[in-house]
């Protein structure tokens, strides 16, 4: 370990690991640092991404893809499905990943592009001169250490402690925090190429439960509830045990998460004197969905790019890498996110009626091209009693 570089990179998610290839690739001598033993393990995640996005950042390969997706359903609270069909979703629909398998080889690459790596290494607090960050004091191994850097990337996941110790709030409001629990079933009668949601006040209140595919007969089985909803008797493995009782009674469980899920606004800044943050310690999660493994490479690599720049004009002051939040901001995925929040925010509103009422409207509805926006138009359209209601999902799209 040497005791200075050009930057630091806390976390070894898929934020960090992106980050540190780009980096690494510019030609800057970078660390990434994780706390835990080994990359990708234990996993906090269902593993869904799009194929668009995925292959923006890597080549896909099956030693790290567990399933192809070419069909989603969501499934209203009194039963009613909505197919949406690989024709309708082009390349939204997706991969479900071996997330131990594929972390792993993301890090690999960084540190094939000349980045050093260090697992088992907790950052425990900013270094500061005068307000700006300029390292980390890390323990490694059991053994206090500093390393210094021109600018330190914040990639430490939901728990954000990094950007917190330096100065930022990255407080999530209670309701905007998702209680998570998922089990790994196997030998349960699934369909193996779809990805299904299930909505409802009874189901998960406030969020979603979902089935995502790991193989012919097995799936990763997950809910997430708001955390405002949480309470003894009605937790979010409350709500899962039912469910699995009722619909996978024979189903084995081989492995149990739990988690949290940010599905708040971003960070109102990314940045600070010496320090950028990216992925879920930026808040970047997708609201509507919970994903944010696509927006982490995102913004991971856009930091990076910013970084490299900085570092080589020998400026790295917040308004030198403000440049870093502008942009992400003003990108599609920044869009997106902007858009999403106000989609779920309507949906967090509709009793069980209006999600049924919504869902039938829908059912038989065959999109030309799947999106959110085109969705939520067919909802607007096929629903002129809720006019009214549904004037805010028609804003969201303005
Ligand atoms: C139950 C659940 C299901 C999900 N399902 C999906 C899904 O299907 N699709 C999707 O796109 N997203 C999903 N997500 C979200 C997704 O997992 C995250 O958005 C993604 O992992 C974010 O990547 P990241 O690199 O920002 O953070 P992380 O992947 O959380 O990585 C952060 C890393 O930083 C390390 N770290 C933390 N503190 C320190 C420290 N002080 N020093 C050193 N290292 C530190 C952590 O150990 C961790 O390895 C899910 C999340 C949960 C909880």
């Amino acid at each position: 370990m040497k005791n200075k570089y050009d930057m630091l990179i806390v976390g070894g998610g898929p934020a960090g690991a992106i980050a540190a290839r780009t980096a690494a690739e510019a030609g800057n001598s970078v660390c990434l640092i994780e706390k835990r033993p080994a990359i990708g393990t234990p996993i906090r995640c269902a593993e869904g991404i799009s194929k668009d996005i995925l292959e923006e950042f890597v080549k896909p390969d099956r030693r790290w893809i567990s399933a192809d997706i070419e069909r989603a359903r969501i499934i209203a609270p009194n039963g009613t499905t909505v197919r949406l069909e690989q024709n309708e979703l082009g390349n939204a629909v997706g991969y479900i990943l071996d997330r131990k398998v594929f972390d792993r080889e993301l890090v690999w690459q960084a540190a094939e592009a000349g980045a050093d790596v260090l697992v088992k290494t907790r950052a425990t607090a900013p270094i500061m001169k005068n307000g700006a960050v300029q390292g980390a004091k890390v323990v490694s191994v059991g053994t206090p250490a500093e390393i210094r850097a021109d600018v330190v990337l914040a990639a430490d996941g939901t728990e954000a402690q990094f950007a917190r110790w330096a100065g930022l709030d990255t407080t999530v409001p209670l309701r905007e925090m998702m209680s998570c629990i998922q089990y790994l079933l196997t030998d349960i009668d699934i369909d193996p190429i779809s990805i299904d949601f299930y909505l409802g006040n009874d189901v998960a209140p406030e969020g979603y439960l979902w089935i995502f595919p790991k193989g012919e007969r097995s799936a990763n089985v997950g809910i997430g509830i708001s955390g405002r909803k949480s309470r003894d008797g009605s937790r979010a493995k409350d709500y899962l045990d039912r469910f699995i009782a009722k619909n996978f009674p024979s189903g084995k469980t081989i492995e149990a998460i739990v988690g949290g899920v940010p599905v708040c606004q971003p960070l109102p800044c990314t940045v600070a004197d010496g320090l950028m943050v990216v992925g879920d310690a930026a808040r970047v999660v997708d609201p509507l969905t919970g994903g944010g493994i696509g927006s982490a490479m995102f913004t991971g690599r856009l930091a990076a790019r910013v970084a490299s720049e900085c570092v080589s004009a020998g400026d790295c002051s917040k308004d030198a890498l403000m440049r870093y939040d502008t942009e992400w901001r003003a990108s599609r995925m920044g869009a997106s996110l902007k858009r999403n929040y106000k989609i779920k925010e309507f949906f967090i509103t509709l009793d069980d009626k209006k999600l049924n009422t919504l869902a039938d409207s829908i059912a038989s509805v065959n999109l030309a091209e799947f999106s959110v926006s085109a969705l939520v138009r067919e909802l607007i359209k096929r629903n002129p009693k809720m006019l009214f209601e549904l004037k805010a999902l028609k804003d969201a799209l303005t």
